[in-house]
């Protein structure tokens, strides 16, 4: 390198960690991810794509701006329960229930004697009173897990018998035939694809009987000839010495009690009165709260779940006890307010977008989505834009917020279903920049004509 080389004059990675702006970022991001940001600034003035002295700016502008790579999206898609993007937003006491547990916190401790409590005690009571028929509750880390764990507790090296008709798979490698299996359980397949009937259970019970599982189909719909057999039938199946084989009713979909927007929807205070021995849930679908498994039903087989070696490995962590507590006490859930809005509820919003993006409102229809209620559509109303404008919605830049819109019969739709309504502001923003590198409005629509009034 000669004397006057101008890479000469790039800062040493010491010297560049000292400056306050990015000893400070170290002090949030930590200091690897700034040290890896400050070596790249550095070769790349090294092979004079920047000035030497841009190494510290360069550095600080590819910093990410939060720890987590996790970015938060607004969800346009008009999903409720939307796989892809962690299902159910929490609420705004589970997110406060949270932040208080993120610390020291009593979650196995009884501050007013000192002695050990019973870990995540508050949550367990706030399941049971909100299903009042259920025994004893138990919470663990995902619905799979309640299942695996109930399977593995009532049927391990005995017989699991489940209908034809109910061996799904529920999305992502989720396998009912895999998971069972795995359980050291044999499963006893009883029935057809569609039709499936008392006598066919009666006949596969016998001695060898740890369980009778019925499983909530909840992303598919068969219908015409079909025919399944209810909980209150096979409640009472017995094996040959006269004990009565426990009946285990995943509902998948985490509903409590029954909700009229949801017809066809299982809810666990229903499958309770109707004679399952268990229900199992997730947390994290319709129940509107962190990703959890629920197992709710009669005292006695919790208990034996409970003390099964294979729950301590599935236990969840204080701030899902936490934020399941909050979920159950506090406040409606973003996704419960989100399925009961209407277009009507809908509409000033909607229009209001429209019209200050100068685009028309449609009549859409919305969807629970992740597993839950697939017959149901969700009447509502969005806002329509031009396909490529979904993608630069859904693409990091700049402050504007991450929007997930979605493509349908070739129009981008942006649906306010599942935003919170201090967000649309938000929203706005973030279509406007999507908007101004996109083609111009269609002629005549000045924002005052039929584009911005209602749908059709
Ligand atoms: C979603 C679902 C599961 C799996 O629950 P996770 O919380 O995703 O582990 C199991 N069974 C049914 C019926 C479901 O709908």
């Amino acid at each position: 390198m000669s004397h006057d080389d101008p890479r000469r004059a790039i800062a040493r990675t010491d010297v560049l960690l000292a400056t306050p702006a990015l000893a400070a970022a170290a002090e949030r991001l930590g200091r690897s991810t700034v040290r890896a940001a400050v070596t790249a600034a550095q070769d790349r003035a090294r092979c004079g794509e920047i000035d030497p002295d841009q190494v510290g700016p360069a550095a600080l502008a590819a910093l990410p701006s939060r720890a987590s790579s996790l970015t938060p999206v607004l969800n346009a898609t008009g999903v409720v329960v939307h796989t892809n993007i962690g299902r159910a937003p929490l609420s705004a006491a589970a997110v406060e229930a949270v932040v208080d547990a993120a610390g020291y916190v009593d979650v196995e401790l009884d501050l007013r004697t000192g002695a050990r409590g019973r870990r995540g005690a508050a949550a367990l009571e706030a399941l049971r009173q909100a299903v009042p028929g259920a025994g004893d509750a138990l919470v663990v880390n995902n619905g799979a897990a309640a299942l695996v764990l109930a399977t593995t507790a009532l049927a391990a090296g005995r017989e699991v018998v489940v209908s034809r008709g109910e061996m799904v798979e529920i999305g992502d490698g989720f396998r009912l035939p895999d998971l069972i299996a795995s359980t050291g359980a044999r499963l006893r397949e009883v029935g057809t694809t569609n039709r499936t009937h008392l006598r066919d259970y009666a006949d596969a019970v016998g001695d060898a009987t740890g369980c009778v599982l019925k499983v909530h189909p909840g992303n598919f719909r068969v219908e015409g000839f079909v025919s399944a057999v209810g909980l209150d039938a096979l409640h009472d199946l017995r094996r040959p010495d006269g004990s009565r084989v426990p009946l285990v009713a995943d509902i998948g979909s985490g509903l409590l009690t029954h909700d009229p927007a949801l017809p066809g929807e299982p809810d666990a205070a229903t499958a309770l009165r109707e004679g399952a021995t268990l229900v199992t849930a997730s947390g994290d679908k319709l129940l509107g709260g962190p990703q959890a498994g629920l197992v709710l039903g009669e005292r006695e087989t919790v208990e034996r779940l409970r003390r099964h070696p294979l729950a301590r490995a599935l236990r969840v962590d204080k701030l899902t006890l936490a934020a399941l507590e909050a979920t159950l006490r506090g406040a409606s859930t973003p996704v419960r307010d989100a399925l009961h809005l209407t277009a009507e509820d809908l509409r000033p919003r909607v229009e209001e977008l429209a019209r200050a993006v100068r685009r028309s409102v449609v009549a859409v229809e919305g969807r629970v989505g992740g597993g839950g209620a697939p017959g149901v559509p969700l009447p509502g109303l969005a806002v329509e834009v031009p396909v490529e404008v979904v993608e630069r919605l859904r693409t990091p830049r700049g402050e504007a917020p991450v929007v997930l819109a979605r493509v349908e019969d070739g129009r981008g739709l942006v649906d306010l279903r599942c935003i919170p309504a201090d967000r649309d502001a938000d929203v706005l923003h973030a279509l406007r920049v999507a908007l101004a590198g996109s083609d111009p409005a269609p002629d005549g629509d000045d924002g005052t004509g039929p584009a911005a009034g209602p749908a059709a």
